[in-house]
């Protein structure tokens, strides 16, 4: 049975390169029916931290990732955090003593290299040759064990088959083989998965550049399911074109040799683009959830929330639903549905302005709107609109949009007959009368 394991080490927040990391294994375990593990790198007392370690458990729930075994899973491998397994280290540590292959100098215990080139058959580089040179620290001065020692002690004792981690580790790979040969025990497959390049410029993604941390997507109000689908293109192919792919085919086709050679680059506008195709399908329901929560996440958005009625607050949102890439962007986008003051965006103002005579042309169309249909009757509106455009040979298009303009502010936003009937015709030709004066 396939037995994959995700260790973080709980230093940092946790970020777009781990969360696909441990995306592709619990993809590669969920493809193979196997078994996800979850480990905890934190023998480096100084650099981690519980507030790092529960984020990383919120966010792999947030995600989705559930784990088979590990910390508040259990398990028949446990502990799973290596600042518990103490006493399995010295235990491995008396094993390989006895190989004859483990020395004390300086201080520290180290373990003697074979020097034999090691050939790793990577599952997605394909082969890989390199040879150690010098012999390494296993145990520190301090007692404290190094990185190399206890995450292949954990591999072997935790019987993992499949080692599904970041190029970065790739240089490391040579001394975790000599390990694992001292130990007498067998290789597992190696999968080294391509870095995620930040958006502009040649470098790796980090945790400091706009985008990299999961809890970002998370208070943006974000979808789960949309960052899972865009993380799954960074550095994975599904060879058809296919972008937005439901998790179960995911699941149904991932495999190593769909996961690119080269490095992938992250880019926002294809995150937001992803998140909008999944909001776009989201029923109206779901979507007045997310937006209500994330209103009410904000006091000021959810005094603005709490000004209306909760049929108002709903309707505003399903108008919107169909325009906005992200929950996140909904209060401003909205918010001169909530008040009377609101900013006149310069571009749509000049914009407007450059033709015609946008103020006669309002002026003209509220006396027929004032005197013609409910604005409930979003059809008779719209044909009063085109029959008072087409008597003054304007286009639509600008009528439109100088009376867009002095109702909303902007020149783009929901239907604007949609916009009029949420409105409603007293509030509307009163904006239309402040603005012509
Ligand atoms: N703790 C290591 C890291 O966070 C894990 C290395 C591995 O997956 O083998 O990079």
């Amino acid at each position: 049975q396939v037995r994959v394991r995700f260790a973080p080490s709980p230093t940092g927040f946790f970020h777009i390169g781990s969360a696909r990391t441990a995306l592709f294994n619990w993809l590669y375990a969920r493809h193979t029916g196997g078994v996800f593990v979850l480990r905890v790198e934190d023998t480096d007392k100084e650099r981690n931290s519980e507030a790092f370690l529960n984020v990383i458990y919120d966010s792999m729930r947030w995600l989705g990732l559930n784990w088979d075994e590990g910390p508040q899973a259990g398990g028949d491998c446990g502990p799973y955090r290596q600042s518990e397994r103490a006493p399995i280290y010295t235990e491995y540590l008396e094993k390989l003593r006895a190989t004859g292959r483990v020395y004390e100098k300086e201080g520290a215990t180290w373990f003697k290299i074979s020097g034999e080139p090691q050939i790793i058959e990577d599952a997605i580089r394909g082969r890989v040759e390199r040879t150690e040179e010098k012999d390494f620290v296993i145990i520190r001065s301090d007692g404290n064990p190094v990185f190399h020692f206890v995450n292949v002690v954990d591999d072997i004792t935790m019987g993992i088959t499949h080692v599904i981690r970041g190029e970065d580790h790739l240089s490391n790979t040579s001394k975790h083989t000599e390990l694992f040969k001292a130990f007498g025990a067998p290789l597992p497959v190696f999968a080294h998965i391509p870095l995620i390049l930040k958006q502009d410029g040649p470098g790796k993604m980090s945790k400091r550049d706009q985008g990299a941390l999961i809890e970002e997507y998370q208070k943006r109000g974000y979808l789960p399911e949309a960052v899972v689908n865009f993380l799954c293109l960074l550095g994975w192919n599904p060879k058809d074109d296919s972008e937005k792919l439901p998790i179960a085919e995911i699941i149904e086709r991932f495999d190593f040799p769909g996961i690119n050679q080269s490095n992938a680059r992250f880019d926002d506008r294809k995150m937001a683009h992803m998140n909008m195709t999944y909001l776009l399908e989201l029923p109206a329901a779901d979507y007045l959830a997310l937006a209500r929560r994330h209103f009410a996440a904000d006091p000021a958005h959810a005094a603005t929330m709490a000004s209306v009625t909760p049929e108002y607050f709903a309707d505003v949102i399903a108008i919107s639903q169909p325009k906005v890439k992200a929950i996140d962007e909904l209060p401003d986008y909205t918010a001169y549905f909530f008040r009377e003051e609101f900013p006149w965006n310069d571009k749509a103002v000049k914009k407007t302005f450059k033709k015609g005579e946008p103020l006669a042309r309002l002026a003209e169309l509220r006396e027929m709107l004032a005197a013609g249909p409910d604005f409930a009757d979003e059809t008779a509106v719209e044909e009063t609109i085109k029959a008072a455009a087409e008597a003054q040979g304007f286009g639509f298009g600008d009528y439109q949009a100088v009376a867009r303009l002095a109702t909303t502010g902007t020149n783009a936003g929901p239907g604007l007959t949609q916009i009029f009937r949420v409105l409603g015709k007293a509030k509307v030709l009163a904006r239309f009368d402040r603005f012509l004066a």
